[in-house]
């Protein structure tokens, strides 16, 4: 049989791309989680995704009943469940005021980190059931996470501190709308919900690998620099990002190329490994790579996920 893959936000960027290649290969049903159904519907047509390899479902991680909802849908369609990928994520780096969820949590958190933190807490039954060889949940992780390049380190720096403004719950009333307790910077909440994403990842491995079997990874897909990411960008950064990774940092990817990587964390049979976060070379080829101390720190990784339990009502 297909496979089935669930790819969150999938309706533009590394998502659209990620549900095309695996799509083309004629070996997946996709089903695109997105917010916004048109748009999906729209960009799967244009993208020339053929109607028989891909679903369009609604779901927003900005919304916890939403993200119950989608995994009750879901369940009710009797599918099962054998590759689910964390994609969508927002990203407001010139935001001078913070925005919200509907349960009230700062937006970059709430929607990257949490609203996939219950998502795929709720769903791992499903591929726990799943007969599929090789099982997968894949959390799109970030450059933020590697402290081996340049990129990785320009301010601001992603940090949680001892997560004093996560345990408030990030409502901006009584906590901080940052994790670490601090001011809020749209780029570094962006930055600090990554780390998250990838110590999830490694929790997840931790906790449910031997068990389960299924592999849990994350990855830093390159530089797509034209994506819908950088929407919310001065104009003059939007122009000039494209070519600034293209020639200086050499990190450029089209979102085509980083859609097969996603492709091969999802497929390829040499990319089983769990408890790995991958990254391509110059010549595209995969390899294991290096996570920052804060995004391998393993009691930072408990606590994130023991807060983040009692936030999205788990625990
Ligand atoms: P895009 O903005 O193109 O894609 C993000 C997707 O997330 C969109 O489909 C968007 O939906 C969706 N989304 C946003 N909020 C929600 C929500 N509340 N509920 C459901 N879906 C939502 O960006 P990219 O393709 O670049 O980003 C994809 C992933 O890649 C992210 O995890 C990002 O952190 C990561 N990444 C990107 C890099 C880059 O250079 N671009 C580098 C490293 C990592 P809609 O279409 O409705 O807006």
């Amino acid at each position: 049989r297909k496979g089935t893959v669930i790819i969150t936000g999938a309706s533009s960027g590394l998502g659209l791309a990620t549900a095309k290649a695996l799509a083309e290969t004629g070996k997946w049903h996709v089903i695109m989680a997105c917010r916004d159904f048109l748009k999906a519907e729209r960009a799967a047509k244009s993208a020339g995704i053929s109607k028989e390899n891909y679903t369009v479902m609604h779901l927003d991680l900005a919304s916890f009943d939403s993200v119950r909802q989608f995994v009750a849908n879901f369940k009710q369609s009797g599918q099962p469940l054998d590759v689910l990928v964390c994609n969508a994520a927002v990203y407001q780096p010139t935001a001078k005021e913070p925005t919200f969820t509907a349960d009230g949590i700062e937006l970059s958190v709430g929607t990257n980190h949490l609203g996939h933190f219950l998502l795929s807490r709720l769903l791992l039954d499903d591929m726990k059931k799943s007969d599929y060889p090789s099982k997968r949940l894949i959390i799109v992780g970030s450059i933020t996470g590697n402290t081996n390049t340049l990129a990785g380190n320009v301010p601001p720096k992603a940090s949680l501190g001892d997560m004093r403004g996560l345990a408030g719950g990030l409502n901006g009333l009584n906590s901080s709308t940052m994790i670490d307790g601090g001011k809020f910077d749209g780029a570094k909440a962006y930055k600090d919900s990554k780390i998250c994403n990838m110590l999830t990842m490694q929790e997840f491995h931790r906790r449910y690998h031997e068990e389960t079997g299924i592999t849990f990874a994350s990855l830093y897909p390159g530089c797509i620099a034209t994506t819908g990411l950088f929407r919310e960008h001065i104009p003059l950064f939007r122009l000039l990002f494209p070519p600034f990774q293209k020639f200086i940092t050499k990190g450029y990817v089209s979102e085509e190329e980083s859609g097969k990587r996603l492709a091969q964390v999802v497929s390829d049979p040499s990319l089983t490994k769990s408890g790995v976060y991958w990254s391509w070379n110059k010549d595209s080829a995969s390899f294991e790579n290096q996570l920052s101390e804060e995004a391998s720190d393993v009691s930072k990784a408990r606590k994130v996920w023991e807060i983040s339990e009692k936030i999205v009502g788990l625990a």
